[in-house]
């Protein structure tokens, strides 16, 4: 079969024919060349107002790179008419194969396109012996494409996140799909309230009245975008900014403690302790594991800001405590490797009225709702109530209530803290 059967197998113009084809030397390698010529009686059509209309001359010919046969570059040769248009004056023909000054055929464009979305750019140019330029304009080519044949009715839940690209602090604001279909809706530079109030001011106000979930992180300029374009919509923070915060928290009491002991004059137990605290439980190193337990068993800020962490960990997700959507959930007070089952003959006293305030949960669009959330920790590490615990001992005392001082073991001095509810 000739190069010429196989273009009009699968690129066929109706008002053109493929005529002669050359194989020929190019500046690296050897290149076909395929000459077009309109087709008899055939008329242009004028690139302006895309009627056919009379010819005016025609210019010298002109190559369009086409998808390459076994790797070998093929171009098609045709010298464009200028038509005399009464509408738009004299001006260069439209041809099916492309579009106005590219030299790439649309089918080249679209074949450069989809293989960029397996490959980098660079090796997308590289395997076809073309350049990254011409790789960036067919992939720019098809994005524009997708934009203008988007359907963005029926997105009921939005993701906002930002990115970081080049070095340092350079930010990219992304905004996907997340019901159902998931997709890309929109990139801009920077995360200022700029680059994601131009998402909602691209929206039609029937879509965004549609949007009824939206999930961000704690970034304040999104929760303030967010609140003010979608106030109706159901805000959900994202689980690692919130298990971050409450982190970082966490390492601020440890370390606030750390200095606090050190000036009392007792032993640092809570130095060099930040892993053992902040990891979970499942993730602990054996030696971890009892470095844990031995500290939890003080009455310290930290072991009780150590056990509302684990308590929200769980509630917010992992395991099988986890809440429906929006509802407050019960917590746990005492961290896991040290709470025992609920014994009935045990006091059960109210919670008190904090204790609910550093759950992650389902919140609305409010940045009140979501300062007082992230805050939660230190307020919880302020409560100090007397109540005796059980425990789980791992040197083997058991039952220990959390009221008494552990005995000092060995030559070590243990710190004399009195020990309380929490
Ligand atoms: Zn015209």
């Amino acid at each position: 079969m000739h190069l010429k059967s196989i273009l009009n197998r699968v690129e066929r113009h109706k008002c053109f024919v493929y005529k002669q084809v050359r194989f020929v030397d190019g500046l690296v390698e050897p290149e076909f060349e395929v000459e077009i010529e309109p087709r008899a009686n055939s008329r242009a059509i004028c690139l302006g107002c895309g009627e056919k209309r009379p010819g005016y001359d025609r210019l010298s010919p002109r190559r369009f790179q086409f998808v390459p046969l076994w790797n070998i570059a093929v171009f098609f040769v045709y010298a464009m008419w200028r038509v005399d248009c009464p509408t738009c004056g004299v001006t260069v023909e439209r041809v099916p194969w492309g579009e106005g000054k590219e030299h790439l055929t649309t089918s080249y464009r679209w074949f450069l396109a989809r293989w960029a979305k397996r490959l980098s750019w660079k090796e997308t140019a590289d395997a076809f012996s073309t350049t990254w330029d011409n790789v960036f304009r067919s992939v720019k080519h098809a994005v524009a494409w997708g934009l203008a044949h988007r359907d963005l009715s029926g997105i009921e839940a939005i993701g906002v996140d930002e990115i970081q690209w080049r070095s340092g602090h350079t930010y990219l604001t992304l905004v996907y799909q997340i019901d159902g279909a998931k997709r890309l809706l929109w990139v801009a530079q920077d995360r200022t309230e700029q680059s994601l109030r131009g998402f909602f001011t691209s929206l039609t106000a029937e879509v965004r009245a549609g949007i009824r979930f939206v999930c961000s992180d704690m970034w304040r300029q999104y929760l303030n975008v967010i609140a003010e374009q979608i106030p109706a919509a159901l805000h959900v923070l994202d689980r690692f900014h919130i298990m971050r915060n409450m982190n970082m928290a966490l390492d601020e009491v440890r370390r606030a403690e750390v200095a606090q002991l050190r000036r009392d004059g007792y032993e640092p137990i809570l130095t060099k302790a930040r892993w053992c605290l902040l990891k979970r439980p499942e993730n602990l190193t054996e030696h971890e594991g009892v470095r844990l337990k031995e500290i939890l068993q003080y009455n310290l800020k930290t072991s009780r800001a150590s056990g509302l962490i684990c308590s929200a960990r769980t509630s917010s997700g992992s395991g099988s405590t986890r809440a429906p959507m929006g509802q407050e959930v019960p917590r746990c007070r005492v961290h896991p490797l040290l709470a025992q089952p609920h014994r009935p003959d045990e006091e059960d006293g109210p919670e008190p009225a904090a204790s609910s305030a550093s759950d992650p949960q389902l919140v609305a669009g409010s940045r009140h709702h979501l300062v007082g959330r992230c805050r939660g920790i230190q307020r919880q590490s302020k409560t100090d109530h007397q109540k005796s615990v059980r425990l789980q001992d791992a040197a083997g005392h058991r039952n220990r209530p959390l009221s008494c001082a552990r005995p000092p073991t060995g030559a070590r001095v243990r710190p004399q803290i009195p020990l309380r509810r929490f």
